[in-house]
């Protein structure tokens, strides 16, 4: 996940809604006794997951590279009386519990680092390298996936010994390279909801920089699509004396990365939110050189199918057409990766407030359909496009004393991301585990089909 979060725009933003109004209608079970009891359990196990995490943190692993960590996490599934297997999609984890009748329930968790170098002087740091892309780079838990997998082995302990509170069928997931947003597909390629038991429905949670505490739901869309392109277009090379002799892929490039913002200014809705970005030309070596091809890449951002389909269909086209007003032949476009928005299932939404709100208190957090996504990505989208309605929350990990201190300072907050990115595990594996493990025990189901 990256760039700007719906939790902190939910967090400053007057339309958030009190999580009583939010819930209206909506009955909340009792959950004080299955609460007293999770947190009994929390109490027991909580120092091993934090001592799991630092774990984690030390040897952070990116994406389709986490062999380490899926076998840490497949070892403690197991320890937890799950039926585990290993290498879906990757290096990816299954886990499943069947406990009696009841519906089949995904929970997940991604477990890749970022490579870049860690700045936080956390005692933990990471010292770590590994290879991408063919660089040797730093590399760390800079997202926080090292809770997320902490918190899913937190789930596995609590919904085993709490069987007596819920029933049905778990199926937890590690899932690989949530960064370069392939891991969820490519779980879903090697055949996630064939193999095993297919889930209803599912939830996931991420910890974010809002004050530690809090638990943020965002219902309906919370995120954004993300789909990157290469562009290659296809001339003939050439001396720069001659250019009639040639066919300029240069000029067609150019001209393809000015038209195809008339797509975002002159076809999309203006109110509708829409990002494209060229990120990369690659193109020639001298001045004196007609190249034969030139390359673009393009990101595009999108929070609504159709925009999305705009997007994706004008960049196609503009290339194509830049490519026939320079009389070359038809550009390659090739995916590169993305994702599609994560839809927060609105039933969901709500009777998880309405549950969690009696725990949480102030520290939960509801946006209602109508509040802005967040403008980053996140490819747990995949499983609920791919059938599973879904929830995911906002977990807040920053000691409220260290954002106070910032803000007296005027220095700004670590995100996600950041070198300097250093979120409390304690509470936020407590809260995820909490917020997951009660929703399940208060049955909370998606809007029926
Ligand atoms: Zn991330
Ligand atoms: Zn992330």
């Amino acid at each position: 996940m990256a760039a700007k979060l719906w939790f902190l725009a939910a967090a400053a933003s007057l339309a958030l809604s009190s999580p009583a109004l939010a819930a209206e209608g909506a009955t909340a079970p009792d959950l004080s006794a299955a609460n007293a009891r999770l947190t009994a359990i929390l109490d027991k196990n909580y120092p091993a997951l934090e001592a799991l995490y630092k774990d984690l943190h030390l040897h952070p692993e990116l994406g389709m590279q986490e062999v380490r960590t899926a076998g840490i996490l497949a070892q403690n599934l197991r320890k937890a009386g799950f039926t585990v297997t290993e290498k879906v999609g990757g290096t990816g984890v299954v886990a499943v519990l069947k406990n009696g009748v009841g519906p089949t329930i995904l929970v997940r968790a991604d477990m890749d680092a970022l490579p870049m170098e860690e700045k936080t002087g956390l005692p933990w740091s990471s010292k770590a390298r590994a290879t991408y892309e063919g660089k040797d780079v730093p590399v760390m838990h800079a997202c926080g996936h090292d809770t997320h997998v902490a918190y899913l082995i937190g789930v596995a302990q609590a919904l085993s010994a709490m069987r007596d509170s819920w029933s049905g069928t778990i199926v937890l997931i590690g899932q690989p390279a949530e960064e370069p947003l392939k891991g969820a597909r490519a779980m879903l390629d090697d055949g996630l909801l064939t193999r095993f038991p297919k889930p209803d429905f599912g939830f996931a949670a991420h910890v974010t920089n809002l004050p530690a505490g809090t638990v943020a739901i965002k219902a309906g869309a919370s995120s954004s699509a993300s789909d990157s392109y290469s562009v290659t277009f296809h001339g003939r090379g050439g001396h720069g004396s001659m250019p009639a002799a040639t066919i300029d892929p240069i000029p067609i490039a150019a001209r393809f990365i000015t038209d195809v913002q008339t797509v975002i200014s002159r076809e999309k809705d203006p109110a509708a939110f829409g990002v494209l970005t060229i990120g990369a030309i690659n193109a020639g070596s001298a001045p004196n050189i007609i190249p034969d091809s030139a390359e673009v890449k393009v990101n595009l951002r999108s929070q609504s199918p159709q925009v999305r389909d705009l997007l994706r269909g004008g960049t196609a086209r503009s290339a194509k057409a830049a490519a026939m007003m320079g009389n070359a032949p038809e550009p390659t476009i090739t995916y590169l990766s993305g994702t599609g928005v994560l839809m927060n299932d609105e039933a969901m939404a709500s009777a998880a407030t309405a549950a969690l709100t009696p725990v949480f208190g102030k520290g939960l957090l509801y946006a209602p359909a109508s509040g802005q996504p967040m403008s980053g990505s996140e490819d747990f989208s995949e499983f609920v496009d791919a059938g599973v309605p879904s929830l995911f929350f906002g977990i807040g990990g920053y000691d409220p004393a260290v954002l106070a201190d910032l803000k007296a300072k005027g220095e700004p907050v670590p995100t996600n991301h950041s070198p300097f990115f250093a979120p409390k595990a304690e509470p936020a594996i407590r809260n995820a585990v909490t917020a997951i493990v009660l929703s399940i025990v208060a049955g909370v189901r998606p809007t029926p089909k």
